[in-house]
């Protein structure tokens, strides 16, 4: 995985901390605008209970990524200005941020397409579609601002349909496709090589499931199961999704994956 669409905290100016809003929900205790920032983010940018976010209520943030959205803009786009001392200019990062954020995630999961042999067939079509991406990412905040992004990841999810159903193919006939498993039991199962694109998993027991080969894209896993579970060799699985979810020392993670920590507590 390329290193660029990793998150690093110390080179952002808190852009996911100010620019997004959230909600009062099971994932933030209170409310809060675009634009203001979080009231437990510290002058230099780091989060003032970091340590303690499930426990204080802001799960929400435990499961945010930026994929490297937050470095980009802070350091390529706007050269380093910090939104408090760059108020005329804050308003409008406040508004790339989350695009740039939505490309990076993109871009993530077209770097996963393009590492597996599966592949190889369109491999110059996934790779045409990453430089137009990142050439997406390199324009100037009024291009970015303009930019139809809904248009670009339906060019986007074509090509990552494509690379499931052939990563997948040895199992596609074998499950019927469920949009909803909130809650269910299927501790144990054999669900190898399951699509779960865009499905509610919210609490599902997932337990020693076998989930090797499996289509994580866009699947809500808040608080599922996934101890003793085996999720090796699934693709489009990200942090975001397995820290909103429960596991184990023994829940067995791609190696793209760091095991979160409140699975090891
Ligand atoms: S709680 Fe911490 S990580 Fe979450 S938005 Fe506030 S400052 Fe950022």
């Amino acid at each position: 995985m390329n290193d660029f669409l990793k998150s690093d905290c110390s080179n952002c100016f808190g852009l996911c901390c100010v620019a997004l809003p959230y909600a009062k929900s099971a994932d933030f205790p209170i409310n809060k605008d675009s634009g203001e920032p979080c009231r437990n983010l510290c002058l230099d940018n780091r989060c003032n209970i970091h340590d303690q976010l499930r426990e204080k209520g802001f799960r929400g943030c435990v499961s945010y990524e930026c994929y490297g959205a937050g470095q980009h803009v802070s350091r390529k786009i706007y050269n380093g200005h910090d939104w408090r001392k760059s108020p005329e200019r804050a308003k409008e990062m406040f508004k790339v941020f989350p695009l740039i954020q939505q490309l990076h995630e993109m871009l993530w999961y077209l770097d996963q397409a393009l590492s597996l042999k599966e592949t190889q067939s369109f491999h110059s079509c996934l790779r045409n579609m990453y430089n137009e991406t990142i050439k997406l990412t390199e324009k100037d905040p009024e291009e970015i601002i303009k930019l139809d992004i809904a248009t670009h990841r339906r060019k986007v999810n074509a090509l990552l349909l494509k690379t499931s159903d052939i990563y997948r193919k040895d199992f596609i006939k074998k499950h019927k496709k469920r949009l909803d498993y909130v809650g269910a039991n299927l501790k144990g199962a054999d669900l190898q090589g399951v699509s779960f694109r865009g499905t509610l998993m919210i609490a599902a027991n997932l337990s020693h499931a076998d989930l090797r080969k499996t289509d994580f894209i866009g699947a809500d896993l808040r608080d599922a199961d996934l101890s003793d579970a085996n999720l090796t060799s699934a693709i489009f699985l990200t942090q975001s999704q397995i820290n909103s979810a429960k596991g184990n020392i023994h829940t067995k993670i791609p190696i793209y994956l760091k095991r979160p920590d409140h699975w090891i507590k």
